[in-house]
């Protein structure tokens, strides 16, 4: 069944990125509807079409409006199975970063079901992409599994490896909370970038060589958000998927490229 939220919810926070102050309104949306977002009365529907940039987060932009960060959105809504919701920003141009997790978003979900049927897409063919130092599979399979490497050449960091069939229990309790992360060693060199304006460890787990300087949410926090920014890129797709995802330390450019020819073949 096809499923929306119950009622309106708003969000009010600073974009990670540019940090300034966002407002966001999540909406009930009709049958068939898809995930939609607005701004200055413009509409772009969540779709790899309309990716405009994907380093450090995934900005859609269409009509000459750009809304930036809206993986974490996107994933919420994938994840607890939401197939029709209309996500307005109605101040800045940016998704709030809240506690940088999706936490807050499912929180606040109420589901509601809608009579249609959702189109669920189990793919026919394997799907192997790589790019430098990283890669992502796609096989067909009865259910949606998630599983992830994270590793990065960084002193103390050890190796995750974290498997899941993703269901809303399993979204909501083993998913949503984890949050975005960076290094300290890397926090300079995204600032210089004009990236991370807006990160703090109010919305973000903060790592150095000795371990989180922020507490952790689970052990393996990093690679379990690895596996939230994996749901809000295929989510682009516009369709409910059937497919085991391996990702090793894939990032927001090759899951949207995993998207992108997903889609193409649904087609
Ligand atoms: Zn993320």
């Amino acid at each position: 069944m096809q499923k929306t939220i119950k009622k309106v919810i708003s969000f009010e926070g600073i974009g990670i990125h540019t940090g300034t102050c966002s407002k966001m309104l999540v909406m009930p949306a009709s049958e068939n509807t898809g995930i939609v977002f607005r701004s200055k009365g413009y509409s772009i529907p969540a779709s790899i079409d309309y990716v405009c940039d994907t380093v450090h987060g995934v900005n859609l932009k269409h009509n000459n409006i750009e809304i930036k960060s809206c993986e974490h959105i996107l994933s919420t809504l994938y994840g607890m199975g939401i197939t029709n919701a209309i996500i307005e920003l109605t101040e800045g141009k940016e998704i709030p970063a809240m506690d940088g997790s999706s936490k807050a978003f499912v929180e606040s979900i109420e589901i509601e079901t809608q009579p249609i049927a959702k189109r669920v897409v189990k793919p026919t063919e394997p799907i192997f992409l790589t790019t430098k130092g990283s890669a992502i599979f796609l096989s067909p399979a009865d259910e949606f599994k998630i599983s992830f490497v994270a590793e990065y050449n960084y002193p103390g960091f050890t190796p995750q490896y974290k498997s899941l069939v993703i269901s809303p229990e399993v979204y909501l309790n083993e998913i949503a909370p984890s949050r975005t992360y960076t290094f300290t060693g890397w926090v300079e060199n995204l600032k210089k970038q004009g990236l991370i304006q807006g990160g703090s460890m109010e919305n973000a787990l903060i790592m150095d060589e000795k371990g989180a300087l922020n507490g952790l949410r689970f052990p393996d926090e990093p690679v379990r958000h690895k596996m939230l920014d994996i749901i809000g890129d295929i989510a682009l797709t516009g369709v409910s998927l059937k497919c085991w995802i391996f990702g090793i330390k894939s990032g927001h450019s090759l899951n949207c490229e995993l998207a992108r020819r997903l889609k193409c073949s649904l087609i």
